[in-house]
C-alpha cells in the first residue's frame, strides 16, 4: 500500500557541474528510483536542483512556461542557501519528505520585465532574483517613473529592480534592504548614481507595492546591457521598460525542512560569531 502513495510522482533533477553535485545526483536518482518516482524532464510535478542558488535560478528559467504546475526543491551543496532547503547530506530525508509530500506549497512573488523597442517590438521576461538595466560605454541616463508620477532623472551606472528573494542577492550588495518573501514588493536600487549640485536622484533604494507599476526610459542613446538574473543581453534601441509583479509566483514545496527566512539571512551574512 505504500508503494501506491509514491508511484506516479513526476520529478525532475537539474544539477550543476561539479563532482559533488553529480554524486548527489546519482545517489538521489537511485533512491528516488527505488521509491517509484518517475524521473523525467519534460512535465514534471516536482523539479529538484543540486547546486547553489545560482543552480535554482537555472532551473527557474527552465521550467519557466511550467510555473503553474511545477514545484521546486533545492538542495545545496556546501551551505544553507536562500532558495535551498536540504545539504548534500540529507538526500535520505528529502526522499522521505517527498514521499509523503501531499502536494503543500510555499510561493513567492517574482518579477515581470517588459522591454519595448523604438520599432515598437516587445519581449517580456521573468525574474527570481532581479532584472539590471546598466551602461558600460558611458553613463547610464534614464528617467525612472513610479505608477506614472515622473520620479526622477537617473545617472550613473545602471539600476537595479529585485524581488523580495532576490533582495539578499545583487540588490543587497547595493546597500538594499532585505525584504520578507511574504510582503508582495519589489525593491529598486541605484547603482552608483552621480549626485552633485546639477544631478539628484534618491539616493536611497526604494520599495514599491504590488500594484504600482516601475518604469525606466533611456534618454541617452547607445547600447544597454539588461541582465535578468543570469542571462544577460545587450540592446541598443530600447524604448522603456516596464516592471511589475507577474501574475504567476515560484513554488516551492512546503516540507518540514522548510528554512525560515531570517535562518537563512542569519547563516549567509552573519553566521555564528561568539560574544
Ligand atoms: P554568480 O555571479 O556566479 O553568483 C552570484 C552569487 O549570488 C552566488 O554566490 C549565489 O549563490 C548568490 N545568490 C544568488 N541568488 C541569491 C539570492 N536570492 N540571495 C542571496 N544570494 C544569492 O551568478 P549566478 O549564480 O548566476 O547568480 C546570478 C545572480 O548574481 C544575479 O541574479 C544577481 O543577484 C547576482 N549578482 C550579484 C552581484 C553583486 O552582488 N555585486 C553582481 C552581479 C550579479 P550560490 O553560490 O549559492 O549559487
Ligand atoms: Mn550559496
Amino acid at each position: 500500500m505504500i508503494q501506491m502513495r509514491t508511484t506516479g510522482k513526476k520529478v525532475s533533477i537539474i544539477r550543476n557541474r561539479k563532482r559533488q553535485s553529480e554524486e548527489v545526483f546519482q545517489q538521489l536518482r537511485y533512491k528516488l528510483k527505488k521509491n517509484n518516482f518517475i524521473l523525467t524532464e519534460k512535465h514534471p510535478d516536482i523539479v529538484i536542483s543540486i547546486g547553489g542558488d545560482g543552480m535554482l535560478l537555472s532551473a527557474f528559467h527552465k521550467y519557466e512556461s511550467q510555473l503553474d504546475r511545477v514545484r521546486f526543491v533545492g538542495v545545496h551543496t556546501g551551505h544553507l542557501g536562500f532558495y535551498t532547503d536540504y545539504l548534500d547530506d540529507e538526500i535520505d530525508k528529502l526522499v522521505e519528505n517527498l514521499k509523503y509530500d501531499t502536494g503543500a506549497k510555499v510561493s513567492y512573488p517574482i518579477l515581470n520585465v517588459k522591454v519595448t523597442f523604438e520599432n515598437g517590438d516587445t519581449k517580456i521576461m521573468r525574474a527570481l532574483n532581479e532584472a539590471t538595466i546598466k551602461r558600460s560605454d558611458r553613463t547610464m541616463v534614464a528617467d525612472l517613473t513610479i505608477n506614472g508620477v515622473h520620479f526622477e532623472r537617473f545617472r550613473g551606472d545602471g539600476i537595479t529592480v529585485s524581488t523580495p528573494t532576490g533582495s539578499t542577492a545583487y540588490n543587497k550588495s547595493l546597500g538594499g534592504a532585505v525584504l520578507h518573501p511574504t510582503i508582495e514588493a519589489l525593491q529598486i536600487a541605484e547603482i552608483a548614481s552621480l549626485n552633485n549640485r546639477v544631478y539628484r536622484t534618491l539616493g536611497s533604494s526604494i520599495i514599491v507595492p504590488k500594484k504600482d507599476k516601475i518604469e525606466i526610459t533611456p534618454s541617452r542613446p547607445g547600447f544597454h546591457i539588461l541582465s535578468v538574473d543570469n542571462s544577460t543581453y545587450s540592446y541598443r534601441n530600447i524604448a522603456h521598460i516596464e516592471y511589475q509583479i507577474d501574475n504567476h509566483k515560484i513554488n516551492f514545496v512546503a516540507s518540514p525542512s522548510h528554512t525560515s527566512f531570517w535562518n537563512r539571512v542569519k547563516d549567509a551574512f552573519i553566521g555564528d560569531i561568539d560574544e
